[in-house]
């Protein structure tokens, strides 16, 4: 099958192809380039013209919680079952969206792992799902209320990494900021959790939004910082120089943010206990939303790899907005090709998959996105997804 469309987007941050086409065979791209020198080669195959649209690779969200369940307002229906059912249904809007690979940061213990084997099984579709168990922090800590596993001490967190592996974790995550400037884990437990992850090979994320704590998971080594809301300019070189990457999640604060001031402005029902937490944060929400605004720019140029992630998990907020973070990008000064590049090859380097997915690069999975219009000239057009590619086979047409 050849795919053809007005615009090709390979996903390497620069490649904009007009009048592209991409041949799928058995699952993988066998071919990419300009139509005119393509479609010759393959005298008889089967075409499939997309006329003005946009083709990309299938995205990645790389901050997401499949199982997230705990803001919804009937929370006490919420048996293990129900949850497997929520998590299948935000792992189909996922796909509706052209998210064909997510990394899941905490969800309930061993969800994830279950979700992903229904998918190989055929009961469910589901993007790729690379995943950790349930998140990690201090007695007390963040997210604690949210079934994150609270571990105390060097050793405890290391014999805790040990389990979450032999139960199938592919990542670690630990949580060590919440709505101030305190630090939670310290130094060395930060350091104990890194130095049991990378002796055994696998890669760590670290929720860290504030000081000092961003500054203590830069050092500790993390894999990615996840939020890293009021980071500094040195503090992005440092970690491009050590080659650590960087998910900011603009949406979820901003529209957190913007939730808030609404609740503060007309009132509205606090019995959701996210909608409570959001109200008491509101302080925190806006220099969070405006740091995001008035720094990405500056942090992005410091070379430092951004991931996308949506990391929405607010009832009644747009699930996985991933469309709507690589727009806060373009918003804030970057391009759409740069933006998209956030959600295609540097996710994949960063999981160890760049020989899998992310990119239309000859031999890699057909994980392929086809949106209407141009989406090197309007990063809107990922609002309107007419079709999704997983591994050749289509997941969602519109
Ligand atoms: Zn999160």
């Amino acid at each position: 099958m050849i795919i053809l469309a007005r615009n090709l987007i390979t996903g390497d941050g620069a490649t904009l192809l007009k009048d592209g086409a991409v041949v799928v065979d058995k699952g993988k791209i066998r071919d990419v380039g300009p139509a005119r020198e393509v479609v010759g080669r393959y005298p008889g195959e089967s075409v499939v013209d997309y006329g003005d649209a946009t083709i990309l690779p299938g995205l990645f969200d790389m901050h997401v919680h499949l199982g997230y369940y705990y803001s919804q307002p009937d929370l006490a229906n919420y048996d293990d079952f129900l949850i497997a059912y929520y998590a299948a249904k935000q792992a189909e809007i996922a796909l509706t969206l052209g998210i064909t690979t997510v990394r899941d940061l905490s969800s309930p213990h061993n969800l994830c792992k279950q979700l992903r084997l229904a998918g190989e099984k055929g009961y469910v579709a589901v993007p790729r799902i690379i995943h950790t168990d349930a998140g990690i922090c201090m007695s007390g800590g963040h997210g604690h209320t949210d079934g994150i596993e609270q571990v105390d001490g060097a050793d405890n967190i290391r014999a805790a990494i040990r389990r979450q592996r032999r139960d199938g974790a592919d990542w670690i995550k630990l949580l060590t900021s919440h709505r101030s400037n305190i630090p939670e884990f310290t130094q060395e437990e930060l350091e104990a959790a890194v130095d049991e992850c990378h002796r055994r090979n696998i890669k760590t994320a670290v929720h860290a939004g504030t000081q000092p704590s961003i500054e203590m998971c830069i050092n500790a080594g993390f894999d990615t910082i996840e939020h890293g809301t009021f980071m500094t300019v040195e503090q992005a070189e440092k970690m491009a120089q050590k080659g650590q990457a960087w998910t900011p999640t603009i949406t979820a604060y901003t529209y957190l943010y913007e939730y808030c001031l609404k609740i503060k402005e007309e009132g509205g029902d606090l019995s959701n206990p996210v909608a409570a937490a959001a109200a008491r944060d509101c302080d925190y929400f806006g220099p969070a939303a405006f740091a995001y605004r008035d720094n990405f720019k500056k942090l992005y140029d410091t070379g430092v790899t951004v991931l996308a992630g949506s990391d929405m998990v607010l009832y009644g907020a747009p699930p996985l907005p991933i469309n709507r973070e690589l727009a806060y990008m373009v918003e804030y000064g970057i391009t759409p090709l740069e933006a998209i590049r956030t959600a295609t090859a540097n996710p994949a380097r960063v999981l160890g998959l760049d020989g899998v997915t992310g990119q239309l690069v000859k031999g890699l999975e057909a994980d392929v996105l086809v949106v209407e219009g141009d989406a090197a000239k309007d990063i809107t057009a990922l609002n309107h997804v007419k079709c999704v590619y997983l591994g050749g086979k289509i997941v969602y047409q519109r």
